[in-house]
């Protein structure tokens, strides 16, 4: 596939959910990336790893047999015989994935596995959504976007998602994610050629046409 969309962006940003809308709407293909870092989380605590240990993570990706679903309309994330679909947005994985996507190892890991999934999309076009895309992933890519939102919205997004947690519960592990992301890879300010969609002020469907729009140039 050359038609490659990158879209980084924080979370609550709407990121995950409108590029799945906007890839289901073009016909396109669609990829998950931070999937593989929680879904490498996951496998960490299954096998009682400490996350914390960059040299137990790193050993683990040899028997780390990962596959995910690239069509929109059938999204699934699988770790070996494990459907991990719902699993991997747990909170207790989502409080230990920073630890997992600071490692250079795992980083160059997945890259190079994001790198064969989009070459091998037999879809007219892939929208691939995370936090390094538009910058290490697929720089060459013809469409990149920095999907934003303010610091507001996005706690209110992600609040509503999460029915587990209290609202503060989401909102300080929100923020302590992105701080210890943002020391990883910068997704809050766009790259040269990288073009901004704040999203503060659209609603969902508003969001996805900005996206259409930016694609069809
Ligand atoms: O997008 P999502 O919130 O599912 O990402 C989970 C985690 O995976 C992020 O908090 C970040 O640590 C990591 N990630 C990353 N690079 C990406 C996508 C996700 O480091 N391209």
């Amino acid at each position: 596939t050359d038609m490659i969309v990158a879209i980084d962006g924080p979370a609550g940003s709407g990121k995950s959910s409108v590029s799945k809308a906007t890839a289901a709407r073009l016909g396109f293909d669609y990829l998950d990336t931070g999937a593989a870092y929680r879904a490498l989380a996951w496998f960490a605590l299954a096998s009682s790893r400490d996350t914390a240990d960059s040299q137990q993570v790193i050993s683990l990706l040899v028997d780390f047999d990962y596959e995910i679903g690239t069509n929109p309309g059938e999204y699934y994330v699988r770790v070996g015989e494990d459907d991990v679909t719902e699993a991997i947005r747990e909170p207790r994985v989502t409080a230990v994935v920073s630890d997992i996507a600071r490692v250079p190892e795992v980083r160059a890991f997945v890259t190079a596995l994001f790198r064969s999934i989009i070459r091998s999309s037999p879809a007219a076009g892939i929208i691939v959504e995370g936090r390094d895309i538009t910058t290490v992933v697929a720089p060459d890519a013809p469409v990149r976007i920095l999907l934003t939102a303010s610091p507001e919205a996005r706690m209110a997004r992600r609040a509503a998602e999460v029915t587990t947690q209290t609202a503060e519960d989401v909102a300080a592990q929100l923020h302590k994610r992105d701080s210890a992301d943002s020391r990883v890879v910068d997704f809050m300010t766009a790259a040269p050629g990288v073009t901004t969609l704040d999203s503060t002020d659209l609603d969902f469907e508003g969001t996805v046409r900005a996206v259409v729009d930016v694609i069809n140039g």
